[in-house]
């Protein structure tokens, strides 16, 4: 069905930019880099399936098990770049489709969402993060509650090592009472570091058990 976005920004390849596709087109989408083999605890993709890696080590994270359906790069790297710059928001409910069929056979009371800190909401005007979350909840058919808040910004994770990144966001995150099982949203895992941070604040607040389910995970 054609609709007025459709007409204003006529879909395309969220890759490659070809036109008429919805989302991938068929190249693209023979490319989607689904992860087959990963860390059970993490969801770093890995070349043979592994019980944790050294993302999750010394210190183990917060949370329990981390999923996503795609490994941080080529096409799904592309789709989330076209997603994040805006253009795009409609792209949300097929990406939150495939985060929710990792996360199909996690219990879980509520689905919540990593927030956005103010710069990139500002430039943004929307928070990545909160979209799939919407999506997923769906799908789950679990409710989407806001329950972290960022109370300080923090540098960029980028520029820092693995410790870094811990400290860096220690503290960066409270949350409000939480359910027994949450299931914690965000866009893109690299070491894990944000869904620790965030999981801390969760089981501060009450929650037992926090699952991550993200858009794409960086990794081997
Ligand atoms: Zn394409
Ligand atoms: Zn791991």
């Amino acid at each position: 069905m054609r609709t007025l976005a459709d007409l204003i920004f006529p879909p395309s390849c969220l890759s490659c930019r070809r036109p008429g596709a919805r989302f991938l087109c068929v190249a693209c989408e023979a490319a989607f880099p689904w992860i087959a083999q990963m860390c059970a605890r993490c969801g770093r993709p890995t070349a043979r399936a592994v019980l944790d890696c050294a993302d999750c080590r010394e210190p183990a994270p917060a949370f329990s098990t981390a999923r996503a359906p795609a490994a941080y790069r080529g096409v799904a790297r592309d789709v989330l770049m076209t997603f994040k710059l805006g253009g795009e928001r409609r792209a949300a409910r097929r990406m939150a489709a495939r985060m929710a069929a990792c996360a199909q056979p996690m219990l879980v009371d509520v689905i919540t969402f990593v927030p956005a800190s103010r710069t990139s909401m500002a430039e943004r005007g929307f928070n990545t993060a909160q979209e799939l979350a919407r999506g997923v909840a769906q799908h789950l058919r679990r409710p989407c509650v806001r329950t972290l808040r960022k109370v300080r910004e923090t540098a960029d994770q980028a520029s820092l090592d693995r410790a870094g990144r811990r400290r860096n966001l220690d503290g960066a995150f409270v949350s409000l009472r939480a359910p027994e099982r949450v299931l914690l949203v965000d866009d893109v895992m690299t070491t894990g570091a944000t869904g620790d941070a965030c999981a801390r604040a969760l089981r501060a607040a009450g929650a037992l058990d926090v699952m991550v389910v993200t858009f794409a995970r960086a990794g081997d």
